[in-house]
């Protein structure tokens, strides 16, 4: 009988030391958890008050679609995510059909896909533009709640300047480098907003390609003539090229831009002036494609000369290509490697992560003092993957080589954006934290730095645009 009390008194010790026991674990996992929770929260807190340098834009006004005001179907249209809709299965219709059909119809059209699209990343941080900025607090979109959206969208448009305004101080943007490929003559640009920046594709692929009877309305050669220039020989052609570098320059661009990956290899051999020459002479439409590439290649490497010699760091689009198919083999970012060698004066300016070659375009930034790392884009294509890049690159390179930017045609995509750039970096750097590899000091710095100051020092942006940020 004893002994049966002494073991029942046991066994409730027993029971009582467990239960204690786990109460503190649990006690401790909610106190780490907190901690995390804490330190992740304090960091997006801070990247919140940053006045944001957003290396990469294209914004477009509703206007250059021929349209007065958007709605909800018009933004779709204009965001990455609609790639993803049409590669779940929906067509792509052209903005203006679009403006025939009602919210019913569209949603007719769309709506089964959209739903398949709920987990990727353009997905995400497409919502989140809108939690940001609209009256939207909804984790995905719906036939229901598309209509009062849309209504809001609408409201804002009629009065873009206004709403853009107000929108893109919400987002927390200072500045935007604008490129615009679309138009990339044209030299102003609003500069309350936009820092220029000298898109070259049209001077490297015009040079293989002299005008026939039907001319381009952007070509090289109908703007030269516009402005009196003549191009008749090689010799021409680099003359009114290096003019349009000197006008951008006068206009304040900051940097030249390429995104030649989307009609080329990004590998550009050397090739002799005399070559180049010659082939130039020879009418297009007899260059073989080697030899209309071997004319691109010389214009290339001469941009190259120009940037140094013009102090224009070189942005170049590696990786990933939007659209709806391309030659992904032709933008690995190592196909660049010879130039970095080449010119040790030059900056370049990576950009994209190189996904989906992450690691090799780190390890170009971590051989090359002249080769920066430019997150764009990268947390929109895949989040995951731009949380493990960005703390590949923090364990690779030294973090004032690192930018961000949008990629974005509209404010609510920018924004959005923004939003998910912040919440990858609070991410790597609150892990980071946690995990006694970072102070809190060290990540505020990584955050100001990726954000803001880089850009300002690299791209010697009050220098260059004479006022002080
Ligand atoms: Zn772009």
């Amino acid at each position: 009988m004893r002994d049966m009390k002494t073991c029942r008194n046991f066994k409730t010790y027993v029971l009582i030391g467990f239960l204690g026991c786990i109460s503190l674990m649990v006690l401790q996992r909610c106190t780490i958890d907190d901690q995390k929770s804490t330190t992740y929260q304090k960091i997006l807190k801070f990247t919140d008050d940053i006045k944001v340098i957003n290396t990469h834009e294209h914004q477009h006004k509703p206007e250059e679609y021929g349209l007065d005001t958007l709605n909800f179907y018009h933004l779709l249209h204009g965001a990455y995510l609609m790639q993803d809709i049409i590669s779940a299965g929906a067509q792509r219709l052209d903005m203006e059909p679009l403006d025939t059909l009602d919210l019913n119809e569209q949603w007719e059209l769309f709506g089964e896909y959209l739903k398949y699209t709920r987990s990727t990343s353009y997905y995400g941080h497409f919502v989140k533009g809108f939690q940001k900025l609209y009256d939207f607090n909804d984790l995905s979109f719906t036939e229901k709640n598309i209509p009062s959206l849309s209504a809001q969208i609408i409201k804002n448009y009629s009065n873009y300047s206004a709403w853009f305004d107000s929108a893109y101080h919400k987002a927390g943007f200072e500045l935007m480098f604008l490129d615009q490929y679309w138009n990339s003559f044209n030299l102003n640009i609003d500069k309350n907003y936009y820092a220029l920046v000298f898109h070259i594709n049209q001077l490297v692929m015009q040079a293989s390609n002299h005008p026939s009877s039907s001319e381009e309305i952007h070509s090289v050669y109908e703007k030269a003539s516009e402005e009196g220039f003549t191009i008749n020989t090689f010799d021409d052609y680099l003359n009114y090229c290096d003019h349009l570098f000197q006008k951008n320059v006068e206009h304040k661009a900051v940097c030249i831009k390429s995104s030649l990956a989307y009609s080329r290899t990004l590998y550009y051999e050397e090739v002799s002036y005399e070559e180049a020459k010659k082939l130039f002479a020879k009418s297009s439409e007899n260059l073989s494609t080697k030899e209309a590439e071997t004319i691109q290649n010389y214009l290339f490497h001469w941009i190259i000369k120009k940037s140094i010699e013009y102090d224009l760091p070189f942005q170049i689009h590696t990786g990933y290509l939007a659209g709806d198919g391309n030659y992904l083999e032709n933008s690995n970012p190592l196909k660049l490697n010879n130039l970095f060698i080449k010119y040790p004066e030059a900056k370049f300016v990576l950009f994209h992560g190189g996904y989906p070659w992450t690691s090799e375009f780190i390890a170009m930034g971590k051989m090359f003092p002249n080769v920066y790392l430019d997150l764009v884009w990268l947390p929109q294509i895949s989040r995951e993957k731009a949380v493990i890049a960005l703390d590949e690159m923090l364990d690779c390179v030294p973090y004032n080589k690192f930018f961000w930017g949008g990629d974005c045609a509209f404010i609510e995509e920018s924004t959005g954006s923004l939003e998910f750039a912040k919440n990858v970096v609070a991410e790597v750097l609150s892990k980071r934290i946690e995990r006694d590899l970072l102070t809190e000091d060290v990540a505020y710095d990584i955050v100001k730095r990726i954000f803001r100051e880089n850009a300002i020092e690299v791209f010697k942006l009050e220098e260059n645009l004479g006022r002080e940020f």
